[in-house]
């Protein structure tokens, strides 16, 4: 068998979409992390990732056969101003391979070094944004939010200069696609209608492959990329996941979840909350979030106008109409969220209400919005109750709300399973809290020790598992713990 069987398809389009290229060679590879049961859900052999030879090929020093590595190329909206030039400035993309189920995925190195579109940059990433994608991307996915996985981390043994010297480090990650509304800005912008053809073909045969049956492929592929849009963010939303970076170039066709950079789980509730440390006019702001995919998919249904209509009016007509979808789209996916966090099986009209005064609530008292809904998940299944009520109690303030949602929740058949477990699910104890993220990257930069990063990843990805062992992991931080602003995985 085959270790990892390559099956390539983008690095076969034209080269407009890409360049060809080694990743740079590193001095001493060491593992800090292998995700063999990721390998085995994508069709890699673990027993050959955990090898040396995985080991080289995670560093990239040395390629198994069928690698064809290139960089891809890309524009797009950064905090609202459009960049024509940007690409995989620290990635490679190694290849694909074919899950057992039949799934293509990306299997991409991140910070494998200088590409043709690194600008300034080194191409290279310290260990501390590797170990957190590792984190974040891991946790995302066990609470069950499209996502790119971490299959990979190494140090690469060779210091990396930001404003200090740091270890530095590569990133094995597996993803759907890493096709981006800022791909298609890049050919529609340039005017190449050819290629951005080729390009939604492309797009449409790997992810929505019923398009090629619609009247206007393009315009069906645009309604899918809407609803996987409107769907992803409602469950960042339903989690307090702030992305931090939602520029055009950060956003995938695919509905997956992207780019860790200078993201975070909010902690007290506050619709305002910013993480990253670039971002000071809030552009990115946690309630800013639905509207902001809105505007990342104006951008998109902008690209691909010229594939709509040959006239131009007809053109934006109907990507306005695709594009006015998206709220119901968003909201529907949302309340479905919100109903199952709350208990209730079945969206009323009055709901809408509940809920906005259950967080208008959590804002005013700074409540920790994930444990506030763990909460509410014990109070509905006491016999959940034990370890979370020493952590977390409603003030007093609640008392008149907890009323109206236990009223609300009556007459529900209580002992109805799925909605016990549909709330469960909804409501995880255990996030990446990000003084916990911080705490595991200062040991492993500065005192070389992986311990704190092994056991975080470890809770993060049982998130709804009430381990009275790890409860010190489902603590806020404390003030002199919490973390302001997360800086970019740059
Ligand atoms: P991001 O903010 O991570 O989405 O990155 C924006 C752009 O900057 C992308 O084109 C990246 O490839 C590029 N980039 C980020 N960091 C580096 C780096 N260290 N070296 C080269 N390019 C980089
Ligand atoms: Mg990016």
């Amino acid at each position: 068998m085959t270790p990892i069987a390559f099956d390539n398809s983008y690095a076969k389009l034209s080269d407009r979409f890409y360049s060809p290229l080694s990743p740079a060679q590193v001095p001493a590879p060491a593992w800090i992390a292998c995700n063999t049961e990721l390998a085995k859900d994508v069709g890699i052999d673990p027993q050959w990732l955990a090898s040396d030879a995985g080991l080289a090929m995670a560093a990239g020093n040395q390629l198994p056969a069928g690698a064809e590595p290139i960089a891809t190329v890309y524009a797009g909206h950064q905090f609202g101003s459009y960049n024509p030039q940007l690409g995989d400035g620290r990635a490679v993309l190694l290849g694909e391979v074919i899950r057992p189920d039949g799934q293509r995925v990306d299997v991409q190195l991140k910070g494998a070094g200088r590409t043709p579109y690194s600008r300034g940059g080194d191409g290279k990433s310290p260990l501390g944004p590797v170990l957190r994608e590792y984190l974040l991307s891991e946790a995302m996915y066990a609470l069950g939010v499209p996502t790119t996985r971490a299959l990979a981390a190494v140090s690469t043994g060779e210091p990396v200069y930001r404003e200090q010297a740091l270890p530095g480090a590569i990133l094995t990650r597996v993803a759907k696609s890493h096709l981006r509304i800022g791909t298609f800005q890049f050919f529609a912008a340039r005017q190449d209608h050819e290629a951005l053809s080729q390009l939604v073909d492309y797009t449409i045969n790997r992810h929505y492959p019923a398009a090629t049956q619609a009247a206007i492929p393009a315009l069906a592929l645009f309604e899918s990329v809407v609803a996987a849009q409107a769907e992803l963010i409602a469950q960042w939303q339903s989690l307090g996941f702030i992305h931090g970076v939602m520029n055009t170039d950060n956003m995938l066709l695919s509905g997956e979840t992207i780019d860790y950079g200078p993201c975070a789980f909010m902690e007290a509730y506050h619709p305002g909350k910013v993480f990253s440390s670039i971002d000071s006019h809030g552009r990115y702001a946690f309630g800013n979030q639905p509207a902001i995919g809105q505007w990342n998919l104006a951008q998109l249904a902008q690209a691909l106008l010229p594939l709509l209509d040959e006239d131009p009016n007809m053109a934006v007509e109907m990507a306005q109409q695709a594009l006015n979808e998206y709220p119901d789209k968003f909201f529907a996916a949302y309340h479905q969220r919100m109903a199952a966090k709350l208990g209730i099986s079945q969206w009323q009209a009055g709901d809408e209400q509940l809920y906005q005064d259950f967080l208008d609530l959590l804002a005013e008292h700074q409540c920790d919005f994930t444990l506030a809904f763990r909460r509410l998940f014990q109070l509905a299944h006491p016999e959940y109750e034990a370890p979370l009520s020493d952590l977390f109690a409603f003030p007093e303030a609640f008392t008149p709300w907890l009323s109206r949602w236990q009223g609300r929740r009556d007459g529900q058949p209580d002992t109805d399973e799925s909605v016990r477990r549909a709330m469960l699910q909804a409501n995880p104890l255990f996030i990446p809290r990000n003084h916990r993220v911080e705490q595991a990257i200062h040991a492993a930069t500065w005192e070389n020790n992986l311990a704190p990063f092994q056991q975080l990843l470890a809770v993060v990805t049982q998130p709804f598992d009430a381990r009275t062992e790890w409860l010190a992991y489902a603590a806020p931080a404390s003030p002199d713990e919490a973390v302001q602003r997360t800086f970019c995985g740059t």
